[in-house]
């Protein structure tokens, strides 16, 4: 089930953040409800630097750093939760977030596996180190089937 997979799983409306971030006192820009709208609108990963860009083709002049300052609100209110993948961390809608990523070294391709299909590995990891991992946050990294085929060390 890939992040782009829907899962049924309603998430809130633009309008339900934006009235989040307002209970908060926050004071609803023009810019962050630009910021807002965009990323509801995404689905699957969230690339910081592409909401910049996407931002910015509608509302020219708004910086990174704010629509960095809005994502990293977004999480704190539990919106939004991050992960670091190969180019750097993303962010997902926090109800499509649970999954956990593989990423090839080599030539950067993406694939992830449910909590299911890794729940064997965690119980490995907890029943042997007493230590619950969140698999969720850091990609595993490796190499891609294709990859390995063109390495000759693909075992298939
Ligand atoms: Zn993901
Ligand atoms: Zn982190
Ligand atoms: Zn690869």
């Amino acid at each position: 089930m890939g992040p782009s997979a829907g899962k049924g799983r309603a998430g809130p409306t633009t309008e339900d953040v934006l009235d989040l971030l307002r209970r908060r006192g926050l004071r609803m820009t023009p810019q962050r409800r630009a910021i807002v709208a965009e990323v509801m609108r995404t689905s699957g990963h969230i690339s910081p630097p592409e909401i910049a860009r996407k931002v910015r083709d509608v509302m020219p002049g708004v910086n990174a750093s704010t629509v960095y300052r809005t994502l990293t609100l977004l999480e704190d209110v539990g919106v939004l939760s991050h992960a670091h993948l190969e180019g750097g961390a993303e962010y997902h809608r926090a109800e499509e977030a649970e999954h956990v990523h593989l990423a090839c070294s080599r030539c950067g391709a993406e694939d992830d596996l449910s909590l299911t299909e890794a729940r064997a590995l965690a119980r490995l990891i907890q029943r042997h180190h007493g230590f619950l991992p969140d698999l969720t946050h850091f990609a595993i990294s490796g190499l891609c089937r294709d990859c390995q085929r063109r390495d000759g060390t693909g075992r298939a």
